[in-house]
């Protein structure tokens, strides 16, 4: 069942994907003959059917509020099996890059690929919001259902800033069109597996641990500080990557908000260096890092660290890779950027 249960949310996810409406915009990337890439974007209203969805069967008694939970072993099995076949699929057919095979395999050949309104990017980032959605809400309504409302508060938190956290990204989904993901990766094993298996199992680990554990309920001043550190970080991380879009895409503004708008500039090349971009080179980074700490904090169980731990694992060398992409692309001009602001991720230490 847990097979079937799987295979039913990712379709449902791309048929909504591709019947729904939504809107039309130009992403950042541009095709070979220089013009931007189009994409329909209706990620909020898919996401928002398949909840509303699975809510309404569950508040009806035809289905278990925590359905998934048992055949949560199953579904990520499936998803895994799912995301090789998918890998291969969308790898093999598509012309080598000149790397070896493995390569290929792992980081992709294709970097932007697009059938009419389908965009492989959009697709794959909207079905592991999706199924990560699914996943937080049955390991809630899991620890509901055995231990209470009341013992439950720490998962209950946990759930409502993952759930936020997935919302806001659908919302702001023009501004990821404009993140590492589009301009520098390619479409392989480490988008596609990562999309369909890892992103929606292994970012709610914290909920794998704690479902069917009654830990202590965490006291409620930790979880307003789980809650505090998670909005502190979130506004980092939001504010820095909407005042990057807002960058590119209106470059004539001075300003954005509480932030000036200060750009180092060599004839058409132009690097953001006021506001939170004068913090760090990758002050997003750590606000992401922060969100992450928070949701821990939320919830007694230790496991519920290895999601920071990955987010460190993840960021750092990312942090790494984009500054060298940078240093290639800007010359000079990332050098000042560099000097101007020293720090990669933490103001002041690193
Ligand atoms: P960025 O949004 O920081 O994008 C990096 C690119 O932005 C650079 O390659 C460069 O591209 C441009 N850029 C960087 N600095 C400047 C500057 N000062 N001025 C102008 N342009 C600049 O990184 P990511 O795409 O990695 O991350 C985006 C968001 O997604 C972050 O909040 C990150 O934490 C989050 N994220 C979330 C993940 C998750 O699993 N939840 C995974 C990875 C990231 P160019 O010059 O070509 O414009």
């Amino acid at each position: 069942m847990g097979v079937l249960w799987l295979l039913a949310i990712y379709s449902a996810t791309f048929v909504l994907y591709v019947v729904l409406p939504g809107r039309w915009v130009e992403g950042y990337v541009r095709d070979a003959s220089g013009r931007p890439l189009r994409y329909h974007l209706d990620g909020l209203f898919v996401f928002g059917v398949v909840i509303a969805t699975y809510v309404a069967l569950a508040a009806r008694g035809v289905i278990a509020w925590d359905v998934l939970y048992g055949y949560r072993w199953e579904l990520v099995a499936t998803a895994i099996a799912v995301g090789l076949v998918f890998t291969f699929a969308i790898v093999l057919p598509a012309p080598p890059t000149g790397k070896p095979l493995a390569a290929d395999l792992f980081l992709g050949r294709l970097e932007n690929p697009q059938w009419g309104r389908v965009d492989a990017k959009m697709f794959l980032y909207l079905v592991g919001a999706v199924t990560l959605e699914l996943m937080l809400l049955a390991f809630a309504a899991h620890h509901v259902l055995v231990f209470s409302w009341d013992g439950s508060r720490g998962i209950i938190v946990y759930t409502a800033l993952f759930s936020f956290f997935l919302v806001e990204y659908l919302w702001f989904e023009r501004v990821h069109l404009y993140t590492y993901d589009f301009v520098a990766e390619r479409v392989g094993f480490k988008l596609g597996w990562g999309c369909l298996a890892f992103y929606p199992f292994f970012y709610c680990i914290g909920g794998w641990f704690a479902a069917g554990s009654l830990d202590p309920d965490p006291s409620p001043l930790r979880l307003a500080a789980a809650i505090a550190l998670f909005f502190a970080g979130w506004s980092l991380a939001r504010g820095a990557n909407l005042q990057k879009f807002m960058f590119k895409t209106r470059p004539e503004a001075t300003r954005w908000g509480p932030f000036a708008q200060t750009a180092l500039v060599d004839g058409d090349r132009r690097v953001l260096v006021g506001g939170l971009w004068g913090l760090s080179r990758h002050i997003n980074y750590l606000g992401e890092i922060l969100m992450a700490c928070g949701l821990a904090i939320a919830l007694a169980h230790p496991g519920a660290w290895l999601y920071p731990l990955y987010y460190v694992g993840l960021l750092v060398p990312r942090q790494l890779d984009d500054d060298r992409r940078c240093a290639a692309k800007y010359g000079a001009l990332w050098e000042e950027y560099r000097r101007k602001v020293p720090s990669r991720i933490i103001p002041r230490v690193w």
